[in-house]
């Protein structure tokens, strides 16, 4: 049994946290629901310096304090290892046959002789010619495993990771970058970790103890780091604790592996469907949102990505734009979106409790979004009520997006701390749109 709050690194999760509730200040009520041309996807809002903050409306980034961006988001179907394949649906790869990955790219349009030219709605070219889509990779825009894993993105911003149980007591970690391209194995080797399968915390003395850490050591070909545990139980818990350069804070990640990781095995030529996401990390969505239900095939292009051959960008075919996996339909009444709001509560506090931290972000988003409709009820509610009922969601917001952005980081501490905000806030709404008798 693992004994974790209070711990030092407790003690800086809630500090991180705290801070972030005084930065955080989401636009409630601010303009929503942009209405694009049908075969366009709809806006939505990006920090530039923090690709991986998306709203749904205008305002500032949570991070950074800058004013968010609008961009056009959408999502192909790709091969892990052939970036140049780009299709509108699941499948496989047309090379390799390996089963396709879906990743968010960034849509816009340019002209063919004034590749200066790059924006956000479609128009005219100067030479009378009609513009032509172009879609960029996204960082963030993937945050799939490859391995049958669990996926997590480092605090940095920058590493994200998936660790693997592909074995009794053995522990793999594959490491990627921005792109959630893997690491070469020279970055791979800098990175110094362990995996902590037991630890204490002394409250006399407000220190952790790690009972039972084993290092992880560079596989021989370079590809993943690997340790030997001692955990043979499943579902299996462990932490694994990384510096990605000596002078780098050490980040923590929490695992929980209810079953071995299985490797996704390369479709086979006569396999039409499409396993991913059917590895251990099951049950989590295959991309960010927003996520158009059907995209357009593309010709994609990643700035710092490895030579890729040179493909023309493809027009936009006309099709319906469906909405993101993550948008959830908003009842009318607030008794209605109380209702929902209990729902996802209880889905949250499931997911937190299993471990599966990646699947967080979707439940997180949709309390969001109820929210911030419940927002607008709150005007027919008694003068008492109502005074109650603005800052009880002004903090559903705030703690939705802290357990939006902690699920991805996947630190256990982080999460339940948010956790238990979020359902104390979900609490203080129920009960200021519960009539009084
Ligand atoms: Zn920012
Ligand atoms: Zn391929
Ligand atoms: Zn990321």
């Amino acid at each position: 049994m693992r004994v974790l709050s209070g711990n030092s690194s407790a003690t800086s999760a809630v500090f991180f946290l705290l801070s972030l509730l005084v930065l955080v200040a989401p636009a409630i009520g601010a303009q929503r629901g942009n209405t694009p041309p049908a075969d366009v996807p709809p806006l939505s809002m990006t920090c530039p310096m923090h690709p991986d903050i998306v709203e749904s409306s205008p305002g500032n980034c949570p991070i950074c304090k800058m004013k968010l961006e609008p961009v056009r988001l959408e999502s192909i179907w790709t091969c892990p290892v052939h970036a140049v394949i780009s299709e509108s649906k699941p499948g496989a790869c047309p090379i390799c046959r390996r089963d396709l990955i879906q990743m968010t790219v960034a849509l816009t349009w340019t002209c063919a002789d004034r590749p200066d030219i790059n924006q956000i709605d479609r128009g005219t070219c100067p030479d009378g010619k009609p513009m032509t889509a172009k879609r960029t990779l996204r960082p963030h825009g993937n945050h799939n495993p490859q391995h049958g894993g669990q996926f997590f993105m480092a605090p940095d911003n920058f590493h994200h990771l998936e660790g693997v149980y592909p074995r009794n007591r053995v522990f793999r970690l594959y490491l990627y970058d921005d792109y959630a391209r893997p690491l070469g194995s020279d970055q791979v080797k800098r990175i110094k970790g362990h995996v902590v399968t037991n630890e204490t915390f002394d409250s006399a003395t407000r220190t952790t103890k790690e009972i039972s850490a084993f290092p992880l050591v560079v596989a021989s070909n370079g590809a993943y780091l690997e340790a030997r545990v001692d955990t043979a139980a499943l579902p299996a818990q462990m932490a694994a604790k990384l510096r990605f350069k000596d002078d780098a804070p050490e980040y923590r990640f929490d695992f929980t592996f209810s079953a071995l990781s299985q490797q996704p095995v390369p479709a086979s030529p006569t396999t039409t469907g499409s396993s991913v996401g059917k590895g251990t990390g099951a049950g989590r969505p295959v991309a960010k949102r927003p996520v158009q239900e059907e995209p357009r095939a593309a010709a994609v292009s990643a700035p710092a990505a490895p030579p890729q051959p040179n493909i023309p960008p493809t027009e936009v075919v006309a099709s319906g734009v469906e909405s993101s996996v993550a948008t959830t339909s908003i009842p009318d009444t607030p008794a209605g979106i109380i209702v929902e709001l209990k729902t996802r509560n209880e889905q949250i506090g499931e997911l937190v409790q299993r471990g599966d931290f990646g699947a967080v972000w979707v439940p997180a988003f949709q309390a969001k979004d109820l929210a911030i409709a419940l927002e607008t009820h709150a005007k027919d509610l008694d003068v008492s009520q109502r005074e109650a009922a603005a800052p009880s969601i002004a903090r559903l917001v705030r703690t939705a997006w802290l357990l939006d952005a902690f699920g991805d980081l996947g630190n256990r501490q982080q999460i339940v701390d948010a956790y238990a905000l979020f359902a104390s806030a979900v609490s203080d709404v129920v009960t200021a749109f519960t009539p009084s008798k």
